[in-house]
C-alpha cells in the first residue's frame, strides 16, 4: 500500500503538477475537490473544466499516459463541436483530414445521397494525439493524472457517493481516494454507474439491443479513394444489421474502415462481416491493415438522469452519443464541459447531493440530449425497416440530403412526400412505409419537446419520466 501510495506521489512529481499530497498517512485522509474517472474525452474535458477554476481535480485512468486517447473510433468529430467547446481546430500530425459531408448509401448500393453543409464540416483526427492534445490541456490546467490506475468502485456512505476504490495495476495494490464530487466518464465500461444502488437513482444498466457492437481496421489501399473529402456511410440489415458499415478517408489512399451491428438477439460477429462482405470488395484488393480492434458504443437516447447525490456520469457511461451514426467524441466532450460548470456552481454553495447536482441533467438535454432522443426515434425506424424498404426510400427521396442534414443538427425530421411520391408509392404497395416515416416524423418531434421541457428540479422528475417512458413505447412500437 505504502509503495502505491508513494508511486502516486511520484507520478504527480513527475508530470510536473501540484504536489498536495506528502505523506502517504496524509494520502489516505486526503479529500480532493473531485475525482475523474477516465481520461477520455469526456474525462478530461471535466477535468480542464473545474481545475481552471481552481478546484482539486485527480483524474485516474487505468491506461499509461502515453497511451490515453488510443481508442479504436472512426475518428470523425464535426467542426462545430469544436466552435461550441471554444476548442482550437486540429492541425499538424493531430489533423488526418478535413472533410465536408457524409455520402449515405442504399442497400443494393443504387442510390448514394450527399449529404453536406456547414453542419457536417468536420475533421478526422489522429485520435491518439487528439487525446494526448486534450489530456495535456487538463494537467496544464492543474489536474493532477494518475496513470495505470483502475477504478474498482465506489465508495459510498448513506447513499452519498464520497469517492473510489482504485487498483494500482502495477503494484496490484488497492486504495480509496475521496471527494466531494466523483465524476463516472469511463466510457462504455461505466465502472461506478454499475455499481451504484438502485436508491441513488441512476439506470445502472443499459438495454443490448441499444449497443453496436463494432469492428473497425485502417487499412493502407492501393488505389486512392473517390471523394476522399466524405465520410462513406452504408445501411444493409443483412450486413450489418440495426447499425450500417463505414469507410471514412484518412488520406488519399489510407481509410478507416469498419462495421457495426445492433447486439440484438443473435446479432453476428461484426469481424466476420467485415471480411466477408465489406473488405471482399475490390476497393480492398491488395489493401494491408495497419490496426485493427474491436469496440462498443450506446446508441440510444442518454440516461434520463445523470447525476446522483455526489456523483455525476458523463460521456459513453451516461449514453451521450448520436444515435444514428455513433459520433460521441463531440456529445462527452460537452457533457464533460457541462459537468464542469454544473460541479463548480455546486462547490460554490457546497451542495453536492443531487438536488445541487440537478442542472447538469436539464443542461445536457437542452443543449444536445433532446436532439439525442429525438435521434433515437428515427433510430428505432431505421433498424425495423428491410432493406428493400430502404432501397425505395433512399431512391424516391423520402427524405432528402438537405433534409437529412437538418435532422442531424437537431431540427425536425422533414419528409419530402408529395402527390407523386404517394402515387409511386401505392403502386408499389409500400403504402404502410409511408404511414410508418409520418408517425416517426410526428414522434421525433414530441420527443424532442418532451426533451427540451426536462425538469429543472428533481421534483417534478417523475412526471416527466413517465411521459418519456409512454413517448418510447410508442416510438418503438
Ligand atoms: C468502433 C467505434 C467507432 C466510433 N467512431 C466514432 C467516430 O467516428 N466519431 C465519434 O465522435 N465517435 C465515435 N465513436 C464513439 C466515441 O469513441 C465515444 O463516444 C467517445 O470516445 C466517448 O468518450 P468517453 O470519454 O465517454 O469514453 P472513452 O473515450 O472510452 O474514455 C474512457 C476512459 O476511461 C478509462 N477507463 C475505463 N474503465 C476504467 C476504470 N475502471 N478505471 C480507470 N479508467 C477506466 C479508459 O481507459 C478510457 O481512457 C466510436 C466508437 C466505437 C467503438
Amino acid at each position: 500500500m505504502f509503495i502505491f501510495l508513494l508511486g502516486i506521489v511520484n507520478v504527480m512529481k513527475a508530470r510536473g503538477c501540484k504536489l498536495i499530497i506528502k505523506s502517504s498517512e496524509e494520502q489516505h485522509l486526503k479529500k480532493f475537490d473531485v475525482i475523474v474517472v477516465g481520461a477520455g474525452t469526456a474525462g478530461c474535458m471535466t477535468a480542464k473544466t473545474v481545475a481552471d477554476a481552481g478546484l482539486e481535480v485527480c483524474l485516474i485512468d487505468r491506461k499509461k499516459k502515453e497511451e490515453i486517447g488510443n481508442k479504436v473510433c472512426g475518428d470523425a468529430i464535426g467542426r462545430h463541436h469544436f466552435n461550441r467547446l471554444s476548442l482550437d481546430y486540429p492541425s499538424g500530425k493531430e489533423l488526418e483530414r478535413t472533410m465536408v459531408g457524409i455520402t449515405v448509401h442504399s442497400p443494393d448500393l443504387k442510390t448514394m445521397v450527399h449529404v453536406k453543409g456547414k453542419g457536417l464540416y468536420g475533421f478526422i483526427v489522429n485520435r491518439l494525439l487528439f487525446g494526448q492534445r486534450l489530456l495535456r490541456d487538463a494537467i496544464n490546467a492543474g489536474a493532477t493524472f494518475i496513470e495505470s490506475t483502475q477504478a474498482v468502485e465506489p465508495i459510498i456512505k448513506d447513499n452519498f457517493v464520497t469517492g473510489v476504490v482504485v487498483k494500482d495495476l502495477t503494484s496490484k495494490n488497492k486504495t480509496k481516494l475521496n471527494a466531494q464530487v466523483v465524476v463516472d466518464a469511463s466510457g462504455f465500461s461505466a465502472v461506478l454507474r454499475k455499481k451504484l444502488p438502485i436508491e441513488i437513482g441512476i439506470e445502472t444498466n443499459v438495454d443490448q439491443k441499444d449497443v453496436a457492437i463494432c469492428y473497425r481496421e485502417i487499412r493502407e489501399l492501393v488505389e486512392p479513394i473517390a471523394e476522399p473529402e466524405y465520410c462513406a456511410i452504408f445501411f444493409n440489415q443483412k450486413v450489418a444489421p440495426g447499425a450500417y458499415y463505414w469507410i471514412f478517408p484518412e488520406g488519399a489512399k489510407k481509410v478507416n474502415v469498419g462495421l457495426g451491428v445492433s447486439m440484438s438477439k443473435g446479432f453476428p460477429n461484426p469481424k466476420n462481416q467485415l471480411y466477408n462482405h465489406v473488405l471482399s470488395q475490390p476497393l480492398f484488393k491488395g489493401s494491408s491493415i495497419t490496426s485493427g480492434g474491436g469496440g462498443q458504443v450506446p446508441t440510444r437516447r442518454p440516461l434520463d438522469r445523470m447525476v446522483g447525490d455526489g456523483i455525476i456520469i458523463a460521456g459513453d457511461a451516461a449514453c451521450q452519443v448520436n444515435p444514428i451514426h455513433g459520433g460521441g467524441m463531440g456529445p462527452s466532450m460537452m457533457g464533460g464541459a457541462l459537468a464542469g460548470k454544473t460541479i463548480i456552481e455546486a462547490m460554490e454553495r457546497r451542495d453536492m447531493s443531487r438536488e445541487g447536482l440537478w442542472l447538469y441533467n436539464a443542461r445536457y438535454m437542452q443543449s444536445y440530449g433532446a436532439k439525442q432522443a429525438g435521434l433515437d426515434v428515427f433510430r428505432m425506424l431505421l433498424q425495423k425497416l428491410s432493406d428493400d424498404d430502404l432501397n425505395y426510400g433512399m431512391k424516391h427521396r423520402l427524405v432528402t440530403g438537405a433534409d437529412a442534414l437538418k435532422a442531424s443538427m437537431g431540427e425536425d425530421l422533414h419528409l419530402n412526400i408529395t402527390e407523386a411520391t404517394r402515387r409511386i408509392f401505392r403502386g408499389l404497395r409500400k403504402v404502410s412505409l409511408l404511414k410508418e416515416l409520418r408517425r416517426t416524423a410526428d414522434m421525433l418531434k414530441k420527443v424532442k419537446t418532451c426533451y427540451n421541457n426536462y425538469p429543472t428540479s428533481p421534483k417534478d422528475f417523475d412526471v416527466w419520466r413517465k411521459k418519456a417512458q409512454d413517448l418510447f413505447e410508442k416510438a418503438s412500437g
